[in-house]
């Protein structure tokens, strides 16, 4: 059956929605789309001085959490010709100080909230800071009239997560915008009657793009959290507010977490119902375990939807919406996504099993790293393609993710193993909460597989070689680690990524 999807522009299908629907909710108050045009146009011209058409890719950084401030300066932002830099509200302030520096941003929005942080660094770096207050703009749009940025107007400039190396400015266009979201609302039907939450950080295209854009593009309606809060989130879901779910698999593993220790009453059977009576429920930005795939079954009913994608290219693989979802698998490549995998003589590789790294082709994909031409060039091959750096196989139709060639692909003893597939058995292990393998550089195996684990706390006493006999069991033999470390919980990131380079410093010796 042909395909009734209609690409057009992030801008024109917000221009579309009926007015007096709701764009964004909050708890207590409620935005419809067409307070939401007025407020980020007046916003938009409120940036330009006069006479003034567009800000010409000027940076403009954004110091808020997810909320109506949040969407109302990004859109006017976006539609005053500037490039928004989203800045993660939580991080340390050298790492803010480096990413306004690194994009040099000329303004910058906060809250009252995270004022007096941001003022100290934004006066070091003699950026004006202005606090952002959307809520209460009530005039009329002005009849002044600035044109839409073209596609290859530059739109986000966003920090890659860092987990292996210095973040970089990663910078994307509308057009890749456009592209990043339409491929979603395809592939996953969004549709006017959604309703989502967002509790992801905004810093980052899973909340971004997946969540924000697509929703506003589609029309559907976002529940704002400023944070993630179980207890309010478990509220909606009882009450069937939600029709479509995305988190990464640490919000996953928490949610099972408080699902095991509830008690089965009125209110635990609703969350369940609820959570199992929404259309969709994804996971992604990290691999979900095989384990955690099993128990949101069991708990929900749902069959979770993992897909990949990065910073550089939005979404470039999803399990189907309407097929069989496969559990450790990230599915096809999405609408629009040209992918293959390739090995390390350049050559396409093709058949069951064969790894190769993910290299994608699209309008999906990023123009730049900001002012890193070298990093740029590096990052694409010779005729176009952007070179992942992650590692796949291809399982009877379905890609699987083997993880990042950089730190996830261990090699020990003339073996190539995947820490990621690692990782996955060793969830399994019922006294094993979190775990991380990494490969750390060994006389005789060149690099030794090691596996950090933190255990469940009721969890009794457990010894090496017992772990080892257990492992023997489930995995070849030069899969099982050659060390184990305990900790109390990994290092990780604001995605709930575990920083891997931190375990390695540890852990080297
Ligand atoms: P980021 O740019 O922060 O979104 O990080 C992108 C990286 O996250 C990718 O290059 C992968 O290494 C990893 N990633 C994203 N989704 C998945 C997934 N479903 N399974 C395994 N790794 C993933």
């Amino acid at each position: 059956m042909a395909s009734s999807f209609q690409p057009q522009t992030f801008f024109d299908r917000l221009a579309a929605h009926p007015g007096e629907d709701v764009a964004l909710s909050d708890g207590r108050h409620c935005l419809n789309y067409a307070q939401l045009r007025t407020l980020f146009y007046e916003f938009a011209l409120t940036l330009l001085v006069p006479g003034q058409k567009s800000l010409g890719g000027e940076r403009i950084a954004l110091i808020l959490p997810a909320g109506f401030n949040y969407t109302v300066a990004l859109l006017g932002i976006w539609r005053a010709g500037g490039v928004a830099v989203p800045l993660n509200v939580n991080t340390p302030p050298n790492e803010i100080m480096y990413a306004l520096s690194t994009a040099g941003v000329t303004r910058a929005f906060t809250d009252k909230e995270h004022q007096q942080v941001s003022d100290s660094l934004c006066a070091e770096l003699g950026i004006p800071l202005e606090l952002c207050d959307t809520h209460n703009t009530s005039e009329t749009i002005s009849e002044r009239d600035i044109p839409l940025p073209g596609p290859d107007a530059r739109a986000l400039l966003l920090f890659t997560s860092g987990t292996t190396n210095k973040p970089k400015g990663v910078v994307t266009t509308h057009g890749n915008l456009t592209a990043q979201v339409n491929t979603l609302l395809e592939a996953w039907y969004w549709h006017a009657t959604d309703v989502i939450p967002l509790f992801l950080p905004m810093h980052h295209v899973h909340g971004i793009i997946n969540v924000l854009c697509c929703a506003l593009a589609a029309g559907a309606r976002i529940e704002i959290f400023e944070s993630f809060d179980m207890p309010r989130l478990f509220e909606g879901v009882a009450n069937k507010t939600y029709t479509l779910f995305m988190a990464v698999p640490t919000i996953y593993v928490k949610m099972i977490k408080a699902l095991d220790d509830l008690q089965e009453n009125q209110q635990a059977i609703a969350i369940c119902q609820g959570f199992g009576n929404m259309r969709l429920m994804i996971s992604g930005s990290a691999a979900c375990p095989v384990s955690v795939h099993t128990a949101w079954k069991k708990h929900t009913g749902q069959v979770l939807l993992e897909r990949y994608g990065m910073t550089e290219i939005g979404m470039a693989l999803s399990n189907p919406y309407h097929g069989p979802r496969k559990p450790g698998t990230v599915g096809q490549p999405l609408p629009g996504v040209e992918l293959m995998l390739v090995n390390e003589q350049n050559q396409a590789v093709t058949g069951d099993n064969n790894p190769g790294e993910i290299w994608v082709k699209g309008p999906n994909v990023f123009l730049e790293y900001w002012e890193n031409p070298q990093a740029t060039q590096d990052t694409f091959s010779e005729d176009g393609w952007f070179k992942t750096g992650d590692i796949a196989i291809l399982e009877t139709g379905y890609y699987r993710i083997m993880g990042r060639s950089s730190v996830d692909i261990i090699k020990t003893g003339g073996e190539k193993v995947s820490a990621l597939e690692i990782e996955s058995v060793l969830l399994e292990h019922k006294d094993i909460v979190e775990c991380a393998v990494i490969g750390v550089p060994d006389e005789t195996w060149g690099e030794a597989v090691l596996a950090v684990i933190v255990l469940e706390e009721s969890a009794g006493v457990l010894s090496v070689d017992a772990l080892k006999v257990w492992c023997k069991s489930c995995m070849s033999g030069y899969k099982v680690p050659k060390r184990f470390e305990m900790m109390r919980a990994l290092p990780r990131n604001a995605m709930g990524k575990i920083t891997k380079p931190a375990l390695a410093k540890l852990f080297t010796r």
